[in-house]
């Protein structure tokens, strides 16, 4: 910190938390006594547009962390544990083994508070990270609002989105353990890609199954896949006994992320020298995914701010998870004390109007039994729904830091979001995935409340991908055919009454 400092003072002693005036004289006295050619009102660095640039928007690079954090170690109340899908018992290490890794068993249920980001896995880190930490400075002028506006860009990474974090290290793990195939199923594509990536640079095979209408549908991130070596069936397959079963009984069956679940699970589970690999929900996700926020925290200290508000969206809640738990370490500790809010489609959600329950993690209901907010393992959103953020349940671990009370929920629909994201992408320059237009819509909200006010809150918002390979939607948005959904209250009461009762 006191090198990180250092350059800061050479950059702009005014942007330096905390020095008072003589402080900042001081220090100008001392730059001021090396033989300068060129007085200049602001100290240079030999590279005068890249300091200008970060004194006025993008916070410093920062280092990498060396360690993943677990919020677990702070929490008074343990998250329940997973149980077994036929016994209702907790479930065992062996029981998880067919399908995962040793240490990434070891990491879902490790209590230690933080665990060490290996060697490798920095290194290929090092291609992205750290990723900026951007000031919506055009964004803010045109709310005309007093907030002061912050994001954390993910979209940085070869893949595009947060996803990398956690598929570099799963795929790490399992080359460690001599794996030679892992296996996932995807949706959109956004999880396939990333894993394909890792895997590309581990040497190990990859196979994806994707949703058959996003396969016949979204050609380009299929094409990623394939391009980084991945193997992408449809799902449903004729490769799988359950991929087999569909097909006969609807040829033309479209597939869904419950389907693509099973398949991909079935055939880890039956080869020894294959895993599987899930890119959101469980802990060692969430673990992985904490580098974001470990980052910011450092990026925020460097340019002198403390975030009164966070905002994200939740799918599976992975890319909130790794941005707020480091925070909420820090509010734990009393030394901030933010508001934290998710931010789900109304489409699909969980954590605002779905029960705190034990549910599968699959539509076959083949996984463990997790507890978590959920509408119900057989809950699929509208398909008019615009992309992303489609999971039935929400992670185990953000489900349970939301019960204890240290965030809260909301829901907006499709359109406000997209709105809010045009506005976005006019102003700062990035077309922000569909899944990050839900915390751009709430972080506009909460800037228009300050207008309103006169606070000039700081607010924090992650922005974990873009959207280049979602053009879709924003055709659909610009054309005027999106639409809200009317809310289906009947259409979740009926999937929530099929929820397993487990007394726990
Ligand atoms: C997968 C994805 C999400 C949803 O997953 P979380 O686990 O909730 O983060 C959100 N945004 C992007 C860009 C994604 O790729």
């Amino acid at each position: 910190m006191a090198a990180q400092s250092l350059l800061y003072a050479n950059l702009n002693p005014l942007l330096i938390s905390g020095s008072t005036g003589n402080q900042i004289k001081a220090r100008e006295q001392f730059l001021g006594s090396f033989p300068l050619k060129a007085k200049t009102t602001r100290p240079r660095l030999s590279n005068g547009c890249r300091a200008r640039a970060a004194a006025n928007a993008v916070a410093l690079p920062v280092e990498i962390p060396c360690q993943w954090y677990n919020v677990i170690a702070d929490l008074s109340v343990k998250p329940p544990p997973p149980l077994h899908p036929k016994t209702f018992e907790p479930v065992k290490p062996e029981d998880l083994s067919p399908l995962f890794p040793d240490e990434l068993i070891k990491q879902e249920a490790s209590t230690d508070r933080f665990i060490d980001i290996p060697d490798e896995v920095l290194d290929i880190y090092r291609l992205w990270r750290p990723t900026p930490l951007i000031r919506a400075k055009r964004l803010e002028k045109i709310l005309d609002t007093p907030a002061r506006i912050y994001y954390k860009y993910e979209g940085v990474s070869p893949a595009g989105s947060h996803k990398p974090n956690t598929a570099v290290p799963q795929v790490y793990y399992n080359a460690q353990e001599g794996i030679k195939n892992v296996v996932t199923e995807t949706g959109a594509g956004q999880w396939g890609s990333s894993l394909a990536f890792a895997c590309s640079l581990f040497g190990l095979n990859c196979e994806v199954w994707q949703v058959r209408a996003s396969y016949d549908q979204k050609p380009y991130r299929r094409l990623m896949m394939q391009t980084w070596g991945a193997k992408v069936h449809p799902s449903p397959s004729d490769i799988t006994e359950v991929g087999r079963k569909i097909l006969q009984m609807d040829p033309s069956s479209p597939g869904s992320l419950g389907i693509a679940i099973s398949e991909a699970a079935e055939v880890a589970a039956a080869n020894a020298d294959t895993k599987y690999c899930l890119g959101s929900v469980l802990n060692h996700v969430l673990l992985h995914q904490t580098v974001i926020g470990e980052e910011c925290i450092k990026q925020m200290e460097a340019v002198g701010e403390t975030p009164d508000i966070i905002i994200g969206c939740t799918g599976g809640g992975s890319n909130f998870g790794g941005l707020s738990f480091p925070f909420i370490r820090e509010k734990l500790n009393g030394k901030i004390n933010p508001v934290i809010r998710a931010v789900e489609p109304t489409a699909c959600p969980s954590l605002t109007k779905g029960v705190y329950a034990y549910d599968f993690g699959d539509t076959a209901g083949m996984t463990p039994l997790m507890k978590m907010h959920t509408l119900g393992h057989d809950f699929i959103p509208d398909p008019i729904h615009a992309g992303g953020l489609r999971y039935h349940g929400m992670a185990p671990l953000l489900s349970h830091v939301y019960e204890l009370g240290l965030m809260e929920a909301i829901s907006i629909p499709q359109t406000e979001c997209f709105q809010g994201a045009i506005q976005f992408a006019r102003t700062e320059g990035i077309i922000p995935a569909p899944e990050p237009t839900h915390a751009i819509a709430a972080t506009i909200r909460e800037a228009l409340r300050c207008k309103e006010t006169g606070e000039a809150k700081v607010i924090l918002t992650a922005m974990c991908g873009h959207g280049h390979f979602d053009l879709a939607s924003y055709e659909n948005y610009l054309q005027g055919k999106m639409v809200d959904l009317s809310f289906e209250e009947k259409k979740i009461q009926e999937s929530l009454d099929k929820i397993p009762r487990v007394i726990a």
